[in-house]
């Protein structure tokens, strides 16, 4: 006799919130009190536990995966293709595990490669890992607890070269150890790649190919070194390039700010000044004013002072800057006269620090621009300041323009980790960031300030260590945006290039390409030099300093050609420093010897170039584009990427037009899927000080891989997530579960049923309607994939399976025909190939137990069966639930138990019913008859009169629940007889009353169900 505990086979499935009995079939009960034949499993389906623990499966899962060979299998499924789908993985840097947040875009890149998979295209599963840069060199400083340059340039006491070869050695140890760790964590979401054969920037062909580009660059004429004032992190002791200052990056901070006046020569006044960095007052060399507007004169008697403000001008809003000012400089300031901005233009004034040699030094360079007043229109502004603004072009970016406008001498005061150079007397040596108040104290002293005042604003710190940055003059190497290409028959620039090149993108969400069109018309040039770092490109950029004359080199081969030195030391090693470095060439014009420049390259350009340098056959071998361009034409441009969109514009999607715009003069990639920021449910940013971040692998292992899987892919893009726990136990719950339940509905009475794979009879009109909704499903499915648009493709996906459940296996619990059967299972089948790109785990749970193939993953994507899609039937079937919902209602309002059968519904709609649903509205409504007419005037009618014939009936529904409530307690098995006693029982009902709740023996008494033995 076939046994099954009773949890294995709930008697009572959860279906919309409140409890339904699956009550025994006759054929069941039949077979199962009266048949002692062990073999009646046919369809032998594994038994299904409704405890199921997804993260448990999961492991399963995954160990078969890779123990049976089938990720490899489905890795070449499709090699002997022609239809290609090419995919770019945007290199993730390999520096710290993966975070929740890589599982958002590692979720899409997984879903719409195994969809293409399925459909039969050849793709090459190429996972990319960056590696190079700043942010590597920061965690190894960490970890060795080092704090500056120094420190690295001595790991190995007194010898650079060895140290600095020892750091770079650790930089790509941390790198490859942090690859690996994200390889097991990207493997745990369920993702399949060509793990072997992953790219990583840090490889030579990767480095040479940047050299390449470098290289037609500068044919063009577009690579110059220029001098500027940059932003600078005094820490890193480097420049940071505008493309890695991303608005997260500015933290509210409070400086102390300072109202200083400096005496106009030949004039009794003093004008006032104000800076948020009185660090950079040594560098003063101009205060600019608006030559249209008016300065106010103001009189102290006390101190014997006069000042200059800004008082009016041809500003529209209603601000007062004196008012602002005499806030914070106090007295009692009368006014005494006025003077016009362009009056002032052209006067000279004394400076505190005058008497230091780097004061000195630029009157003697400008005599007739330092310290003087000039016009600016554009840098006065009425809300802020007194209208006389600081000008320090060696610490200002805005200021070094307008310097080299007015032709102004420039005083750099700091070095590269911001401390006073030695041409500032008792400053020297000293920090201008840690120690401000040498400064605020030195102007008190000698009354050139008239207060100072904590000012609160949004300051720029460092993106890897968050030091606060400082703008400093260096030379600083650039590729043109504004210069033509002389090659172009057209004359256009990079930048006209680049937007032409970005406008044939299809951007989604749509905005996308605003974001990029207004980054690409608002940057400067782009800044790919890093200077006084370590770990990153060699840029190839011999400059020769006797004549100034500068060479790019644009492959390995040509270093090797041109080399008069060091070649036999470099030979062996990576194109890194400090190998490269021994290499030598000669100048062409004058014949001097010539090093390479010692900056690295800025990181972007390692992930732009990856379109042409990680093509390779199988993802090995050597790069497609310079070996074999037939070939990588295949696979360019690229067909999808995806990426979080937030820095993204400025970085990697920028990176790639930029690179293939000069080398191809095309679009890199042809569609791009961006994304929002994930936050913790609280709705802020994960920290894991704010103990609301969660780990990838905890995340995994408690919630599940294919729930975090399906939240991301259930999300909008366009907005950003929030994701945490609570949301995972809904999804899983809304989602998962519900999947789950109808899965082992199926196999459970499929099995007890020894329904077998192929049987079937005729389909009701439910079957027909359900496959329908599956065809249709599978149809849009299809079609928004093919758009990338996971979000509604998985709320398609969701509202079928609410359909299965609340529908379909609701109205199907009575059945006892095989049509059942085989509609759910084909029902399950298709749907776990549907679900298969979303949640890889438990699509492959159902379709191996129901189908005993080997996996979903080497699966085709099913075909839409158009002939069973019937609109009518779908259309008529959404009226009948409709209606049912209203009915249920009455019954609610009216308090009658819905197991109380009522006599008749009648239905006026505007629908007629061409087909055959009377028996499903019927039995759900407990309903006796169902009239219903074609009309305009819609109405429902319930005849809520409950005779006594009815109301028997409805006695002995009330008995069977209690019975089965009773079994529930007991803990009975499904098929186990009990002994019943009740008080009274509809005798009409009896028989019923015994078979459907397993009754041995009734006898009347007090209600009592027991035990047998
Ligand atoms: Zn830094
Ligand atoms: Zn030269």
């Amino acid at each position: 006799m076939l046994f099954l505990p009773f949890e294995a086979v709930p008697l009572i499935f959860y279906w919309d919130g409140f409890f339904v009995l699956k009550t025994l079939q006759w054929n069941v009960y039949n077979s199962l009190t009266m048949s002692d034949s062990p073999d009646k499993n046919k369809a032998g389906f594994e038994p299904v536990s409704p405890q199921v623990n997804f993260p448990e499966l999961e492991k399963e899962r995954l160990a078969r995966w890779y123990s049976e060979g089938i990720v490899n299998e489905y890795l070449h499924r499709n090699d002997q293709s022609d239809k290609y789908f090419s995919f770019m993985d945007g290199p993730i840097t390999a520096n710290n595990p993966m975070g929740v947040h890589h599982a958002w875009g590692r979720t899409y890149k997984d879903l719409f490669q195994r969809y293409k998979n399925m459909q039969g295209y050849k793709e090459r599963f190429q996972n990319g890992f960056d590696c190079q840069g700043l942010w590597v060199e920061v965690e190894v400083e960490k970890e060795l607890s080092l704090r500056s340059k120094k420190d690295i340039e001595n790991l190995v006491p007194g010898d650079k070269k060895a140290s600095i070869d020892k750091f770079i050695t650790l930089c790509k140890e941390r790198v490859f150890k942090f690859a690996q760790i994200q390889t097991e964590q990207t493997k745990r979401l369920g993702n399949f790649m060509d793990w072997d054969n992953s790219y990583f920037t840090l490889s030579d062909e990767n480095n040479y190919m940047i050299w390449h580009f470098l290289k037609v660059c500068h044919e063009r004429g577009w690579i110059y070194k220029g001098r500027d004032s940059v932003p600078w992190c005094p820490r890193c002791e480097t420049a940071i390039s505008q493309h890695e200052m991303l608005t997260e990056d500015y933290k509210e901070a409070v400086h102390e700010s300072v109202f200083f006046a400096l005496p106009v020569t030949g004039e009794e006044y003093e004008l006032l000044v104000w800076t948020t960095t009185p660090w950079t007052v040594p560098a003063n060399v101009a205060v600019a004013v608006h030559p249209e507007w008016t300065y106010g004169i103001w009189h102290e008697e006390s101190l014997n002072r006069k000042i200059v403000i800004l008082e009016s001008g041809d500003w529209e809003e209603k601000v007062d800057p004196t008012k602002r000012v005499f806030e914070f400089v106090k007295g009692n300031w009368k006014k005494v006269g006025q003077v016009k901005g362009i009056e002032l233009v052209g006067k000279k004034y004394t400076g505190p620090f005058d008497n230091l040699s780097a004061a000195q030094k630029a009157a003697l360079e400008g005599p007739n621009s330092f310290h003087t007043v000039i016009p600016a229109k554009d840098l006065v502004t009425p809300h802020e300041g007194t209208g006389l603004v600081h000008i320090a072009p060696g610490a200002g970016s805005d200021d070094f323009k307008l310097g080299k406008m007015f032709n102004l001498p420039v005083i750099v005061p700091i070095d590269d980790a911001a401390n006073y150079t030695n041409e500032f007397g008792p400053l020297s040596l000293q920090n201008a960031k840690k120690h401000p108040e040498i400064i605020l104290d030195y102007l008190r002293e000698q009354k050139f300030a008239l207060a100072t005042h904590h000012y609160k604003h949004r300051y720029p710190a460092c993106w890897r260590c968050k030091t606060e940055l400082v703008w400093k003059v260096a030379d600083a190497w650039y590729i043109s945006m504004d210069t033509v290409d002389p090659t172009d028959p057209q004359r256009q620039t990079l930048r006209e290039k680049m937007k032409l090149v970005a406008q044939k993108i299809t951007w989604l969400p749509e905005f996308g390409l605003d974001r990029e069109l207004d980054w690409l018309s608002n940057m400067h040039d782009w800044l790919i030099s890093k200077p006084n770092r370590y770990w990153g490109l060699a840029l190839p950029i011999y400059e020769c300093k006797k004549c100034g004359k500068f060479e790019v080199v644009g492959s390995r081969d040509e270093l090797k050609e041109k080399a008069v030195e060091g070649w036999e030391s470099f030979e062996g090693h990576t194109p890194h420093k400090p190998w490269i470095d021994e290499v030598k060439i000669t100048c062409a014009d004058c014949g001097e010897t010539v090093e390479r420049l010692g900056d690295v390259g800025n990181v972007w350009l390692d992930a732009g170039i990856v379109p042409f340098s990680t093509v390779k056959n199988h993802n090995q071998g050597d790069p497609l584009y310079l070996s074999n361009r037939a070939e990588w034409e295949k696979w360019f441009p690229i067909d999808f990427i995806t990426e979080s969109f937030p820095g993204q514009f400025k970085n990697w999607f920028y990176s790639l037009i930029a690179m293939s715009t000069v080398l191809e003069n095309e679009n890199p990639f042809k569609t791009v899927l961006g994304y929002g920021t994930s936050l913790a449910e609280d709705g802020r940013a994960m920290h894991k000080s704010w103990g609301n971040s969660i780990e990838f692998n905890e995340g995994a292992d408690k919630m599940g891989a294919d729930v975090m899987r399906w939240m991301f892919a259930r999300t909008n893009p366009s907005e950003n997530m929030l994701f945490g726990y609570k949301n995972a136990d809904e999804t899983r719950r809304q989602f998962h579960l519900k999947l789950w339940n109808i899965y082992n509905y199926f196999v459970t009475y499929a099995n007890l049923n020894n329904w077998q794979i192929g049987e079937s009879s005729e389909l009701t009109p439910l079957d027909k309607w359900i496959l329908s909704r599956l065809n249709s499903t599978l149809q849009s499915v299809t079609r928004l994939f093919d758009t990338f648009d996971s979000q509604k493709a998985a709320a398609e996906i969701e509202q079928f399976v609410d359909d299965l459940s609340l529908w379909y296996i609701r109205r199907s619990r009575e059945r006892e025909d095989i049509a059942f059967y085989a509609t759910t299972y084909e029902v399950l089948v298709t749907l776990s190939k549907i679900l298969a790109p979303i949640t890889p785990f438990l699509a492959d749970h159902i379709f191996t137990n129901l189908t005993s193939e080997k996996s979903v993953h080497l699966a085709d994507w099913p075909g839409v069966k158009t002939e069973l899609i019937n609109t009518d039937l779908e259309a008529e079937m959404s009226e009948v639930r409709k209606i049912v919902e209203i009915a249920h209602a009455k019954r609610r309002d009216a308090q009658i138990k819905v197991r109380q059968p009522l006599m008749s519904l009648t239905t006026v709609t505007n629908i007629t019913f061409t087909h055959d649903l009377n028996s499903i509205l019927t039995e759900e409504l407990n309903v006796k008859a169902w009239n219903h007419t074609k009309g305009d005037e819609q109405s429902l009618e319930l005849d809520t009169t409950i005779t006594e014939e009815l109301r028997k009936e409805g006695d002995a529904r009330e008995i069977m629940r209690m019975i089965q409530d009773e079994r529930k307690k007991l803990e009975t098995a499904m098929d186990e007889l009990v002994n019943v006693a009740l008080p009274a029982w509809p005798e009409e009902f009896e028989e019923l009353i015994k078979r459907k709740t397993l009754i041995s023996n009734l006898a009347k008494g007090e209600f009592a169900v027991t035990r047998i033995s």
